[in-house]
């Protein structure tokens, strides 16, 4: 070959190569410290679902959504959905006859008031020879309204089960679940009469959810993040908002930053889905909802990102995945990742963290749903503390991370990989 047709072939090379990239927009450390620290300043104060002041969090990231120009799944981006707070006001129970003292029964409700008789409902027992807990399980989840009378043999358990139920209890579905009566008991139930009374809230939440339609539009690749937080508690050393900067502000300038990235005017093979769920932090109820409302079939892969602001326990760039085992979702990562960039396997185990974060719901429907963090979470002094503050966040970590799952994914946007998917859990848990 000859000079000529050695730069002839370089130039080729080049064009080609520029026309296969996809010229995204940059991801800067500047945009992921803007969003983190608006995200946990004082002003949201610590965005708690249950309180008007989360508005201010949904409100931002909707901005940064219309601004990115994403489409809006839902009118302004908000799927909404309500969630009910249960708590018990008053009640009596009367068994044979007799009335029956307060601290010697608890009952587990859905609804705002009901009251009911021994033929309406069956008559069981947890006695002196039963496992409390594995009995109290199968009664709970058998769909059936019961009375269940509870030896006194099993106090302890008892009165530990019912100061857990004593207090509120959150919920999506009103007066669609049988009620509960567990009473302590060891004489025979021949009549019962039972009027329980509990204060309702109803409270209107919002997840935030934007796409960028593909030519696929039944294969979507879904990057969410938890954007609520803790709220206000008891002042520590004059300060008393939990700011929840790591947990989870880093998380969603993870996703903002992955929507402004693949925002770039092109069509990709698979649509894009980017959410910021509300209510995780009080039971996983946004991502729930929106797991239950969207046909998991159609989800190719779901990348969830929960505190990435400060460095994993194997140093800087490097991430953990949950569930890494489970699919070949890890093995995409850690195998396609920037070579300054390591994804490893959750190095909690014990934790449980692939069934307790937002990727639960869906990963249960088969969905390949997993999630990425870099937070050493067991030696992190600032994890659910008013210092989890915008000062702890390191932005150059925090950015490469944003960085090294935007080229990964790249070969799940563009049909290049795709992880195998989980067995669908068929029961009820
Ligand atoms: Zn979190």
């Amino acid at each position: 070959m000859n000079t000529n047709s050695v730069l002839l072939l370089i130039l080729a090379t080049l064009v080609l190569f520029l026309t296969s990239c996809n010229n995204r927009q940059e991801i800067t450390q500047h945009n992921v410290a803007r969003i983190i620290s608006t995200l946990s300043s004082d002003d949201m104060k610590g965005r708690h679902a249950m309180s008007p002041d989360i508005k201010k969090a949904a409100n931002f990231i909707a901005k940064e959504f219309t601004e990115i120009g994403l489409t809006p799944v839902y009118d302004d981006f908000r799927q909404t959905f309500t969630l009910y707070s249960i708590t018990p006001a008053r009640s009596s129970v009367t068994l044979n006859g007799q009335n029956i003292e307060e601290h010697r029964y608890f009952s587990i409700t859905n609804t705002d008031s009901l009251s009911f008789s021994l033929s309406d409902v069956s008559l069981k027992e947890i006695s002196e020879t039963d496992d409390f807990r594995e009995s109290f399980n199968s009664y709970r989840h058998d769909n059936e309204s019961s009375i269940i009378a509870v030896s006194k043999d099993h106090i302890d358990w008892f009165n530990r089960y019912r100061s857990y139920f004593s207090r509120a209890n959150r919920t999506m579905e009103i007066d669609q679940k049988p009620n509960d009566l567990f009473v302590i008991s060891d004489a025979p139930i021949n009549s019962a009469k039972v009027e329980i009374v509990n204060n309702l809230d109803t409270m209107h939440l919002e997840n935030i959810v934007g796409k960028i339609p593909g030519k696929n539009e039944d294969e979507i690749i879904l990057f969410s993040a938890h954007y609520d937080h803790l709220g206000i508690v008891n002042p520590v050393e004059e300060d008393s908002v939990v700011n929840g900067a790591n947990d989870n502000a880093s998380g969603v300038a993870g996703v903002i930053e992955l929507a402004r990235y693949f925002s770039n005017g092109q069509t990709p093979e698979r649509t894009l889905y980017f959410v910021g769920f509300t209510a995780e932090e009080t039971g996983g109820f946004g991502s729930r909802y929106f797991s239950e409302h969207i046909e998991p079939d159609r989800i190719t892969a779901m990348i969830n990102i929960e505190m990435i602001g400060k460095p994993a326990v194997e140093g800087e760039n490097t991430a953990w995945i949950t569930g890494f085992d489970l699919t070949s979702f890890g093995q995409i990562f850690r195998k396609h990742s920037p070579d300054n960039f390591k994804f490893y396997a959750d190095p909690y185990p014990n934790q449980n963290l692939f069934y307790r974060s937002d990727n639960a719901t869906l990963a249960e429907k088969g969905v390949p749903a997993h999630t990425i963090s870099t937070t050493p979470i067991d030696v992190d002094q600032d994890y659910h503390q008013v210092s989890d503050e915008f000062s702890t966040i390191n932005i150059t970590h925090t950015t490469n991370t944003i960085r090294a799952i935007a080229q990964v994914s790249e070969l799940l946007v563009s049909g290049e990989a795709t992880p195998t998917r989980l067995p669908v859990k068929s029961v009820n848990k």
